[in-house]
């Protein structure tokens, strides 16, 4: 076989894939695994959808690209008023992209421009989370709290004030609350510190994705952030490239914690794995005021092409048609349960966390401690190869930030049923039996 010309894709050790139907994908040699983790966290509506298909190809048999200077769409047009639908009206303006990076640069670029248009051009920096991950462009990165990711192009981002978020599985303080209060006064202090007058906003996923294995902030977190952000003229923006779009049994994650984003990127599963497609959803107010002083200097070749608005439409209808946020939230109170009930066999596993069908298991080498494996060992890159073995794809990552460690994620396409949640787990059990005889080899 000649070598492959791509890198950083795929490898000599993954199989190949054929095809897949639902929650299943199959490789050439015939061996089906379940999507466990919906491809990269994305493919909410599972593989192989006729409705998904029919859309595009309808579309396609139309037209597959116009750009927005040259013409009015009416799939972009509906996606637009579908969004600010799903938030209730919240946000009421959208500006399409092509994936989750363009959506969290352009809510850099929009929240600068607007604090210049409104006369605060000394705010010139964003805060945000260690550890966080809010994509690979520039930007994206300068606002993304992971070392391994930052440090070679440090010379080359606009890094932002890092702070820690609330890390409900391994604070010593007297009570979760507590934590969290400590958390957001040094969060305010930190920020006072590098001078309120000088930041733009607050970047935020207001449930961790891969970077800390779906650690949860909570209402009491989000709703303090808010607070201070209103203090001190800062915008909330949030993250939920990962999150948005059904993944943890609401639209947006925010919805489930009474707060209220500026800004928010979304992206993953709004095309469902179907065609890349994400949206920056803002305040009316901001995108008038930036409007009004010359317009937004931003944009991509293909954002807002017909044929990706048609998918993202095709999508929402698909998960309010069939109840998929409801789905979400039931399938994953059995899941949770299910990999909770796991956990209790297991002592290696510290932590399992999670909404809707955003679930994270963190992984350690002592359950009294909760000392992480160290990062040589690569626990998370053997349980999910224990898992491929078995038929099951999970989404695996080692914590580098903080003291979090190894932890995987599981979060199957929406369209999991009760039986399949039952299969994942039955695989995914087998797996974590065989990985424990591994620690005990
Ligand atoms: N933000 C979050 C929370 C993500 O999880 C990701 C991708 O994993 C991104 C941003 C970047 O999205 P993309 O890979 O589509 O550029």
């Amino acid at each position: 076989m000649t070598a492959s010309p791509l890198f950083y894709q795929g490898g000599t050790d993954l199989p190949e894939v054929s095809h897949g139907q639902g929650i299943t994908l199959w490789d050439t040699q015939g061996k089906d695994y379940l999507d466990g983790c919906a491809g990269a966290i994305c493919c909410n509506l599972g593989h192989g959808r006729q409705d998904i298909r029919d859309a595009m190809l309808a579309q396609l048999d139309r037209v597959a690209f116009t750009y927005r200077t040259q013409f009015e769409n009416a799939p972009a047009l509906a996606l637009g008023r579908a969004l600010v639908e799903l938030t209730g009206g919240v946000l009421q303006k959208v500006f399409f992209v092509s994936g989750g990076s363009e959506a969290v640069e352009s809510a850099l670029k929009l929240a600068r421009q607007y604090v210049v248009a409104t006369g605060q051009p000394q705010r010139r920096r964003f805060v945000s989370l260690r550890p966080s991950y809010h994509g690979s462009t520039l930007g994206a990165l300068g606002v993304t709290g992971y070392h391994p990711l930052e440090a070679p192009f440090a010379e080359l981002t606009h890094a932002s004030l890092k702070v820690p978020g609330p890390d409900l599985y391994r604070h010593s303080d007297a009570s979760d609350e507590a934590h969290i209060d400590r958390v957001l006064a040094e969060t305010r202090a930190a920020m006072e510190a590098a001078g309120p007058e000088t930041l733009i906003g607050v970047v935020l996923e207001p449930i961790g994705g891969a970077s800390t294995g779906a650690r949860l902030l909570g209402e009491r977190y989000l709703k303090g952030m808010r607070t201070l952000c209103d203090e001190l003229g800062c915008l909330l923006i949030l993250d939920e490239v990962l999150t948005g779009v059904g993944r943890t049994g609401a639209w947006f994650a925010y919805q489930h914690y009474g707060v209220t984003p500026d800004l928010l990127a979304t992206a993953k599963g709004l095309g469902a794995g179907y065609y890349p497609v994400g949206a920056l959803l803002a305040r009316d107010d901001i995108v008038a005021a930036v409007m009004e002083s010359g317009g937004f200097q931003h944009g991509h070749t293909y954002a807002g092409n017909p044929l990706a608005c048609a998918t993202a439409l095709a999508v929402i209808e698909a998960i309010r048609r069939e109840d998929l946020l409801e789905n979400a939230r039931a399938r994953g109170a059995e899941l949770g349960a299910g990999l909770r009930a796991l956990a209790t066999r297991h002592p290696w596993v510290g932590d399992v966390r999670g909404l809707g069908l955003l679930w994270g298991v963190e992984l350690v080498a002592d359950p009294v401690t909760r000392e992480p494996f160290p990062a040589a060992q690569q626990r998370f890159a053997q349980i999910t190869a224990l898992a491929r073995e078995e038929g099951l794809l999970v989404y695996p990552r080692r914590t580098l930030d903080g003291v979090a460690g190894d932890h995987f994620l599981v979060t199957p396409p929406l369209t999991i049923g009760a039986d399949e949640v039952a299969l994942l787990l039955e695989r995914l059990g087998r797996a974590m039996a065989r990985f424990e005889r591994s620690l005990e080899a």
